[in-house]
């Protein structure tokens, strides 16, 4: 099994001479069994690109099926949808897995996107069928050559993580979430960091729990790691995490190799390099190959990388 960035971005699309070795597309990112099977996690706009090659390889055929797992419906993990080029060939099959994390259907809300007042064609409409299947933490499920486990994470109006199992080795998927321990998001807007009650603080340690057990024995974990230290302090309500929050579950749960992942847009080039090279450092005190997500990255998972840290590297 590998995996190849097509967007490592969060919040919205950062194109431009600050973004050229990191890339500006939101998150997008196609995992490939050794047989080829391929699965499409998060549909930002990275997609667009992936959606060209996949049709460029499937040219041949008259019909062809294609999954998608989504950790949530926010824009950056949606928008990409529309611009999904096999979603244009009639006879394909698009089966878009997620979780129900708003009142309606995942169907109603991924139309809504590609609505007459916002886009000139409906999604509804494409001439490929597209299904929409509702996933749940802690409820597995199988597609083609991947067994896969979603697991709740702390966002606001929820979002899952996947662990994804393959080829006798295994990765996972952790974003969009934030930390433990102190606050719990829920199915509310918040204007401002919120305490957490006794009961957010149970449920909280759950969810963590969880997150850690469903990690163990897992290779290469991608985990939301959107805001510094100092950024966190200031925005603990917006429902991300820091490499240093990813290292402490990943060292937890015995993971080989961590890959920081939904940067956020503020942060160039040259702040993912000194990311890249802090927590290379510091991961490697705990035990922990630490790498950063880059548009165009190939990583084989379950395979060592010689210690070597892409993010610094060319
Ligand atoms: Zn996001
Ligand atoms: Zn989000």
């Amino acid at each position: 099994m590998h995996l190849v960035f097509w967007g490592v971005r969060g919040s919205y699309p950062v194109p431009g001479t600050a973004t050229t070795r990191y890339g500006g597309h939101t998150s997008c990112v196609e995992v490939r069994s050794n047989s080829n099977r391929c699965l499409i996690v998060d549909a930002g706009t990275g997609l667009r690109g992936l959606g060209q090659k996949l049709a460029a390889e499937n040219a041949e055929q008259a019909e062809s099926n294609y999954n998608l797992i989504l950790s949530h419906v926010h824009w950056d993990h949606i928008q990409g949808l529309p611009f999904f080029e096999p979603a244009y060939q009639g006879g394909n099959h698009i089966t878009v897995h997620a979780p129900r994390v708003a009142a309606d259907e995942t169907r109603k809300v991924i139309s809504g996107i590609t609505r007459h007042e916002f886009f000139p064609a409906s999604l509804e409409a494409a001439p490929a069928i597209f299904e929409y299947v509702e996933v749940m933490p802690g409820i597995g499920l199988e597609i083609e050559d991947f067994e896969i486990m979603p697991v709740g994470l702390n966002h606001p109006f929820g979002a899952v993580g996947y662990r994804i199992n393959a080829d006798d080795t295994s990765l996972a998927y952790i974003s969009d979430t934030a930390p433990f321990d102190r606050m719990l998001h829920k199915q509310h807007f918040v204007a401002g960091p919120e305490e957490a009650s006794e009961d957010d603080l149970v449920v909280l340690k759950k969810l963590r729990a969880d997150l850690v057990s469903a990690l163990k024995g897992v290779d290469t974990v991608i985990y939301d790691t959107h805001f510094t230290e100092e950024e966190y302090e200031k925005f603990p309500h917006w429902g991300h995490s820091t490499p240093e929050h990813a290292l402490q579950i990943c060292k937890e749960a015995g993971i080989r190799q961590l890959i920081l992942f939904h940067h956020a847009p503020a942060h160039d080039d040259a702040m993912m390099d000194e990311i890249g090279a802090q927590y290379y450092v510091r991961g490697k005190k705990l035990g922990v190959v630490v790498s950063v997500a880059k548009e165009g990255l190939t990583i084989p998972i379950g395979v060592r990388r010689g210690g070597t840290n892409p993010g610094i590297s060319a």
